[in-house]
């Protein structure tokens, strides 16, 4: 049995008080995180998650309030729980420049410290797949904004496979991306249709009868989104949700 801890659960400018996109994922063989935004840090202490339960931090794109939150958690987890075990943070092409970029930004540089435990970075490209500490990835290429290098993703972690959208705006292809997913877990911005880089819920209820999955949850909720969630009839995430798979 797996579980799912949403940790974020905002679009990315913290709408409705809600932190930014991180989802943690508890296997029979260990954790680990989908996305990692800003908030991710205060997110696991406030759901009191041990950072060292992760083991693969899994980046769906390069914007901050996806993965802003990674230098942060390797700092803390070299300075706040003297981690020892490995970590594996995979994402996509470049994903170790960008993180390593980001962290300079921040006025961290990474290759300054003496870690304690391995940082290995891997990159996968839409249609690989390969195993990564506790899960089974495969990636799948989505229709976000190409500079951010979007990718969603389906996991199998144990048992069951998890699908997520990243952020992406509706395409074709997505039904079959995450056919036979017992959870996929779907960026659902805006209320209204008015991006073609983020979904809404006016396409979701257009497409629901497309998308094979044994459980649907909206995530990435905008402005729009939080103030209405309690009429959508799609079921919708909130920060510290966890569900059992
Ligand atoms: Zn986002």
């Amino acid at each position: 049995m797996s579980e799912v801890v949403f940790i974020g659960t905002s679009d990315a400018f913290g709408a409705g008080g809600r932190r930014q996109s991180a989802i943690f994922a508890r296997g029979e063989r260990g954790g680990m995180l989908f996305d990692c935004g800003g908030t991710t840090n205060t997110g696991l202490a406030q759901l009191e998650i041990a950072r060292d339960e992760v083991d693969v931090i899994l980046i769906s794109h390069f914007r901050g309030d996806h993965f802003g939150g990674v230098p942060a958690f390797l700092y803390a987890s070299l300075y706040t729980d003297a981690r020892t075990h490995p970590i594996e943070i995979v994402g996509p092409p470049e994903i170790q420049a960008r993180v390593n970029a980001l962290a300079a930004a921040m006025g961290h540089h990474l290759d300054d410290r003496e870690w304690t435990f391995p940082i290995h970075y891997r990159e996968i490209h839409a249609g690989e797949r390969f195993s990564a500490g506790p899960a089974e990835i495969e990636a799948f290429a989505t229709q976000h904004q190409p500079e951010a290098n979007p990718h969603g993703y389906r996991v199998r972690l144990g048992r069951e496979q998890i699908a997520y959208s990243g952020d992406t705006g509706w395409f074709d292809d997505l039904p079959l991306q995450i056919a036979k997913s017992d959870l996929f877990i779907c960026e659902c911005t805006l209320h209204h249709a008015e991006l073609d880089f983020h979904l809404s819920l006016e396409e979701l209820r257009e497409h629901r009868d497309d998308l094979d999955c044994g459980r649907l949850i909206l995530t990435h909720l905008g402005e729009d989104m939080t103030r209405k969630r309690r009429q959508i009839e799609i079921e919708t995430a909130d920060d510290g949700m966890a569900v059992k798979l």
